[in-house]
């Protein structure tokens, strides 16, 4: 019997890494939500010139119907990228520009509307890991397995620091702290669908776990 899977938590929690995998081992969808709320916010950056310090609501809801985000499946790595309006924009989302203001832009409820219906449809055949912020309380809350990720701030920074460094992102580790900890915030004072545990949603830290750890322990969770 196929399941729904809800991962949630802070951010660089290894919450994708961990759902990815989970997803072909059971032969699942994968819907990574970050990256929807990463796409809405590179198509608003790019047409709007949105910052933090311009913001312009309306103008991005203006804009909303002209979105479409897809995400088309890849033999070869396994899970699905996602397209911005025909255009593979996975790579370009995880630059910092964009998490910088991602946030800023998950804060404005039509958006997060408008993908959760869509993640809602994405998901309603079962068979499906989601991860995201939300997902065992707004968008599956009678999902049938809940995790959620936790890892202290240095680690989750590290890890991040790390990663963008690796594809050659030339940041500092300040300002990746930094980040991490301005997205925390926002993520769980926004007023709409804030990132909280949902009641019945199982913690992981994994400040001290290796990746096979934590796949064989929710795995096992999965197979229940
Ligand atoms: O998961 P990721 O770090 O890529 O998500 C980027 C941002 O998108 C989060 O910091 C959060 O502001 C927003 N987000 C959200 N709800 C989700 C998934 C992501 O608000 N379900």
């Amino acid at each position: 019997n196929k399941i729904t899977i809800a991962i949630d938590g802070f951010s660089s929690t290894g919450k994708s890494t961990i759902a990815r995998e989970l997803a072909k081992e059971l032969g699942y969808i994968y819907v990574d939500t970050g990256a929807m709320y990463r796409a809405v916010t590179l198509y608003v950056m790019r047409h709007l010139f949105v910052t933090e310090s311009n913001f312009d609501e309306e103008a991005i809801l203006r804009h909303l119907p002209f979105i479409n985000l897809r995400f088309v499946f890849d033999e070869k790595l396994g899970y699905g990228e996602i397209y911005l309006n025909k255009e593979n924009v996975e790579k370009e989302i995880r630059l910092m520009e964009v998490s910088n203001n991602v946030s800023k832009v998950a804060t404005v409820s039509k958006v997060r509307e408008m993908l959760v219906k869509q993640q809602q449809e994405m998901g309603k055949d079962k068979g499906v890991v989601m991860d995201g912020r939300d997902i065992g309380t707004v968008v599956f809350p009678d999902a049938d397995l809940k995790l959620f990720m936790t890892a202290s701030t240095q680690t989750r920074a590290e890890r991040r620091f790390k990663e963008l460094r690796e594809r050659g992102e030339k940041v500092e580790f300040d300002e990746v702290l930094k980040n991490v900890k301005d997205r925390d915030y926002m993520d769980s004072t926004r007023e709409d669908s804030p990132l909280i545990k949902a009641e019945d949603a199982i913690e992981i830290d994994n400040s001290n776990m290796s990746l096979q750890e934590q796949f064989d322990k929710i795995l096992k969770l999965a197979r229940q």
